[in-house]
């Protein structure tokens, strides 16, 4: 026997979890989050998450990217520190200098065997909260003894495709909700199932998100996404709510966005723009 509790997020639900700014503080209150991502044609996806980080808040965001990526981040978004891998193309070894707040990892990753290893030598090494997203969770995927290395709470956000290869198929959605609560409860992680009524699953409760709309069926939201979660729990909100307050967060963006681009036009730029509105709709 399964009890499950839904519960809907909407505004007054979010309202409750969060958490304002306070005057006299500085970034290094709001964390330092790392984004780790990128491959020769996708550096755009850690460009998204990584801008999408510091509009949901953080304080800092390093990018780590292959070489290639190096003078496209630097001057698309100076606010960014940018740190690199010695491959021109993919990301081979993960270092970096400092212990980040949270990491998002795995927009536009690619899943070379190179990339592979380093990110199994980065998840043995890591204690930092995690967002795994794209081919982060490809890789979990063809690799699942890898799984066991995710710290409690980390944060899942599959799209459908990603979400079957994660937990196989499934007759119908009933059936696909039990198989991610199992895989929730079995793994200790978040799971965000994303989709036009984004779910996130923990164990056997379900939050299920009101906010969002078709223009987001567009390449690069997902990566906006993973920004705006990291960027939540390198600000120091706990996993569950860092994940149910970002999927929040991003679908009212999307929802005010769509109000000047239409849905056709809507672009992932869009909603890293209208995060600060979406914020400011709370009040
Ligand atoms: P990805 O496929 O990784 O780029 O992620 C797509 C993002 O857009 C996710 O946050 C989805 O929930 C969202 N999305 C895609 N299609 C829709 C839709 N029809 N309605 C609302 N949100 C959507
Ligand atoms: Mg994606």
């Amino acid at each position: 026997k399964t009890e499950t509790e839904a519960e809907l997020i909407g505004k007054q639900e979010v309202l409750t979890l969060y958490k304002p700014r306070k005057k006299y503080t500085n970034k290094g209150h709001y964390g330092h989050a790392l984004i780790v991502g990128g491959s020769y044609g996708k550096i755009g996806a850690a460009a998204l998450a990584s801008r999408a980080t510091l509009a949901s808040g953080a304080g800092l965001v390093t990018v780590f990217l292959p070489k290639c990526g190096y003078q496209i981040m630097q001057t698309s978004f100076p606010e960014a520190m940018v740190v690199t891998d010695t491959d021109e193309e993919l990301i081979t070894q993960i270092a970096v200098n400092f212990n980040p707040s949270a990491v998002g990892i795995g927009v536009g990753l690619g899943t070379h065997d190179k990339t592979i290893i380093a990110f199994e030598d980065f998840l043995r090494k890591n204690k930092a909260p995690l967002v795994v997203d794209a081919d982060a969770l490809n890789i979990l995927s063809k690799k699942k003894t890898l799984l066991k290395f995710l710290p409690e709470g980390s944060i899942l956000t599959p799209h459908p495709k990603e979400l079957e290869r994660l937990i196989g198929t499934w007759k119908d959605d009933f059936d696909k909700l039990n198989k991610t609560k199992a895989f929730s409860k079995k793994h200790q992680v978040l799971v965000v199932i994303k989709g036009a009524n984004t779910i996130t699953v923990l164990e056997d409760k379900l939050y299920v998100n009101t906010t969002g709309n078709p223009g987001l069926a567009t390449g690069g939201t997902g990566d906006v996404l993973t920004g705006v979660i990291t960027g939540l729990l390198a600000q120091g909100y706990n996993p569950l709510v860092a994940a149910i307050f970002g999927v929040y967060l991003h679908g009212k963006s999307a929802d005010i966005a769509v109000e000047k681009t239409g849905y056709q036009s809507l672009i992932a730029s869009h909603v890293i723009e209208t995060i600060g509105d979406a914020y400011l709709d709370l009040f």
